[in-house]
């Protein structure tokens, strides 16, 4: 196995010796997850068979992939009522992932004596999600609430896109940003005082990858362009390729597109989000060693007296949910209407509640900084 570069390994880090290639991992790092039964729910096969199944020509009922996308579009659930959760399922759902509005003061008693740090995912949490995502911005009155709860808490934004991109959404300073996936991950600006921590962040696990990002745009933007509203976008370490504004009946052809140039790049891996492909280096790495790589730089490094909070939408924000339910820290909150299976605890429907959250948060940090004070 060959180590990767740690660019400026400026946050003395464990985390740092355990990053390493992973030669032939699953096309999902999550993928010893089993299937769904339930509709909108997430498929983990393994890379051979995810282009097997492609090679077989990509039509919906061959291909597992399309099918998930399918399953997890909103209007395609709209106009196939048969792939709508049936009220029973969504109530049954809503029991084991209650909304973290409803159960807020619950959240709370859980923080007692914690340094709560929140995380929150960008698109489909902060913003909404968008047919250009280009022009995925999130509205003024979001990037107050998430100012204010930076104030109170260590807050990071982690999310698929190149950090230099979401920092352009969110223009805030004074947070942590881990863009590709986690594998990009930088402090706030100097001179901004938001934590404990005196030292830069920067940390970028798979730069060594760089070129070959580089190259694997490039031949899927050349691949893709026949393709109506196919979008391909560099995210630095990962590349997503957008179905969005693509026409349903050519899902296929744009899926067998992207394997046909994957298969040249056995160190590349793709994963599945909403009605994108997301094609990453092959590394361990994700969102959950994001979260725990700050974690450790915040200084909580095995600690107990923690509450890391993390908000997210996509199935790449299950890793981090992972990582918190088997630590047995914080809480994880799945942006989502439809049922879905996650390792979060809790639900929040659309990014206006993830707002209401925050306000919630900042208002109950507040009024007890008020009562230590009397
Ligand atoms: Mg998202």
């Amino acid at each position: 196995m060959t180590k990767q570069n740690v660019v400026v390994p400026d946050v003395k880090s464990g985390i740092n010796d355990m990053i390493t290639v992973v030669p032939n991992a699953s096309l999902f790092p999550s993928a010893g997850q089993k299937p769904p039964a339930a509709p909108g729910g997430y498929i983990g096969i393994s890379r051979k068979k995810f282009l097997k199944k492609l090679e077989t020509g990509g039509g919906a009922k061959v291909n597992p992939w399309v099918d998930s996308m399918k399953v997890s579009s909103p209007t395609h659930a709209k106009s196939t009522p048969s792939l709508s959760p049936n009220v029973d399922q969504i109530e049954s759902w809503i029991l084991s992932h209650p909304s973290a509005l409803n159960m807020f003061e619950q959240i709370m008693a859980a923080s007692k004596g914690k340094q709560i740090v929140m995380f929150l995912d960008y698109d489909g949490t902060l913003s909404p999600i968008v047919d250009n995502p280009d022009e995925a911005f999130m509205s003024e009155s979001m990037r107050r609430a998430v100012k204010a709860v930076a104030r109170c808490f260590p807050t990071a934004i982690v999310s698929g896109r190149c950090r230099d991109k979401v920092y352009s959404f969110v223009r805030l300073a004074e947070l942590y940003y881990a863009g590709s996936h986690g594998m990009d991950i930088k402090g706030p600006a100097e001179g901004v005082i938001c934590s404990k921590v005196n030292q830069p962040v920067l940390f970028q696990p798979a730069s060594e990858f760089l070129p070959m990002i580089d190259e694997v745009y490039k031949a899927l933007v050349e691949k893709t362009r026949c393709i109506r509203g196919a979008n391909v976008e560099h995210n630095k370490f990962c590349v997503s390729v957008h179905f969005r504004c693509v026409e349903e009946k050519k899902w296929g052809a744009l899926a067998e597109q992207v394997r046909s140039v994957m298969k040249e790049y056995p160190k590349l891996r793709v994963t599945q989000g909403r009605m994108v492909l997301e094609i990453r280096p092959i590394i361990a790495w994700d969102k959950g060693r994001a979260l725990e790589f700050l974690l450790e730089s915040l200084g909580f490094a095995n600690s107990k007296d923690v509450l890391p909070v993390y908000i997210g939408d996509d199935q790449t924000d299950e890793d981090a949910f992972k990582v918190l339910r088997e630590k047995g820290l914080g809480f994880g909150i799945l942006v989502s209407k439809i049922p879905k299976k996650t390792n979060a605890s809790y639900s929040l429907q659309e990014p206006a509640e993830v707002m209401l959250f925050l306000h919630r948060l900042v208002e109950w940090e507040r009024s007890l900084r008020g009562q230590s004070r009397v």
